[in-house]
């Protein structure tokens, strides 16, 4: 299966075998590794072969296995490591932090009492201003 490339890019060098991994699992159309910088013990990665940067440029049956290969790697998690939970997180854009513009998702152990701060806290939000951004929303689909 031919995928697309950018030979800039550094998880296409580690899908090609030009730079190791420690790799967990790979498929046709993905590729499992750990995170070189993990967050927590466990941290790894599910990557799509190909080169599409971003969720909205991925085609979505790809996007399916990276789901398929990232379900595959929490379940690992929860049975090898017994964390006291597993966050998935998958940014687009430097806005949203993604530092790889390669699309992929964060498979995050939890433990007690770690460092790793997702959480937000919640406020009511004004239903107007829901029900009005939803309709913005609706129309783009
Ligand atoms: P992002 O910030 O794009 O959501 O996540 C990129 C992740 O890739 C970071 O957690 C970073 O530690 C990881 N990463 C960056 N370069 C490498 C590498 O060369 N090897 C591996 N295994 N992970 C990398
Ligand atoms: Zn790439």
């Amino acid at each position: 299966m031919s995928h697309p490339t950018d030979e800039s890019c550094i998880f296409c060098k580690i899908v090609a075998g030009q730079i190791p991994c420690f790799k967990l699992f790979e498929d046709e159309a993905t590729i499992a590794f750990m995170d070189i910088n993990p967050v927590n013990p466990g941290h790894a990665l599910a990557v799509a072969k190909g080169h599409w940067p971003t969720i909205d440029v991925i085609p979505p049956e790809i996007l399916a296995v990276v789901a398929k290969t990232a379900q595959r790697v929490a379940k690992a998690a929860m049975t090898a490591l017994g964390p006291s939970g597993v966050n998935l997180l998958q940014s687009n854009g430097v806005g949203a932090g993604q530092s790889v513009p390669h699309l992929h998702v964060h498979i995050l152990p939890r433990y007690p009492g770690d460092k790793v701060r997702l959480n937000w806290t919640y406020t009511p939000g004004d239903k107007v201003e829901i029900e009005a951004i939803c309709a913005r929303l609706k129309a783009a689909l």
